[in-house]
């Protein structure tokens, strides 16, 4: 069994090279336009406002500067799309990220209180609580998610790869694919999974593009790590 995975990109089919589109099944519904995506900053930011540490909240702020400072995320929260089309009455992480972005870059104050988030803290993650100190990936995790699920409010029976059109979604996340050959009669089987992050063993890697190949380097199965070939 030989075992060789790809990332595959979360901008779907027409991003994909032809034999990944055959393998998925396309999207039902775009639910956000890729070409409307801008990697670059649409508008000329200067840096914008401070945030104020409101009790052990450094592992937030620090995670809200680096969403604050992602082009295609704040190109989109600048303006203002989200909260014109949003219909939810309960909280909102996309709304509250909309105002968080626009206040931090548009404010003349040096410093700014992070407060819309930081009372939303439980909403993001159950265990984070004001107060306690949390850790950033794990509260970045949680954010992503949480926006993620916000931006498909409403649309519970949507199909997996429709799902992956959100702008969050796309900006973000991936796809992980991986695909066992059986060394006897050639069958394959290929296998989906959606990821957030990919852990990579920078220790052993001379630069990341270095340590991307190897996790993806094709991995010959043998041992405890044998699976029963399907066919
Ligand atoms: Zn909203
Ligand atoms: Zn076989």
């Amino acid at each position: 069994m030989l075992l060789c995975n790809s990332i595959v990109s979360s901008v779907f089919k027409w991003h994909f090279p032809a034999v990944i589109a055959e393998e998925m099944a396309p999207p039902q519904s775009i639910l956000y336009p890729p070409e409307k995506i801008y990697m670059e900053w649409q508008q000329r930011q200067r840096a914008g406002a401070g945030l104020g540490n409101l009790g052990n909240t450094c592992f937030l702020n620090s995670v809200l500067q680096c969403l604050t400072y992602t082009p295609p995320l704040a190109n989109y929260l600048l303006s203002q799309e989200h909260s014109q089309s949003c219909h939810r009455r309960d909280f909102c992480l996309m709304c509250s990220m909309e105002a968080h972005v626009n206040e931090a870059l548009r404010s003349s104050d040096s410093t700014i209180q992070p407060w819309a988030i930081v009372r939303a803290l439980t909403r993001i993650g159950k265990d984070f609580m004001l107060g306690k100190q949390g850790s950033a990936r794990q509260c970045l995790h949680r954010t992503i998610n949480t926006m993620q699920r916000n931006c498909l409010s409403r649309r519970s029976r949507l199909d997996i790869a429709s799902r992956s059109t959100t702008i969050v979604h796309q900006i973000f996340m991936g796809y992980l694919r991986s695909r066992v050959v059986c060394l006897s009669c050639s069958a394959v089987s290929t296998s989906y999974r959606s990821f957030l992050d990919i852990p990579l063993d920078i220790k052993a890697a001379s630069s990341v593009p270095a340590a991307l190949e190897d996790f993806v380097k094709p991995q010959q199965l043998d041992g405890e790590n044998c699976i029963q070939c399907s066919k």
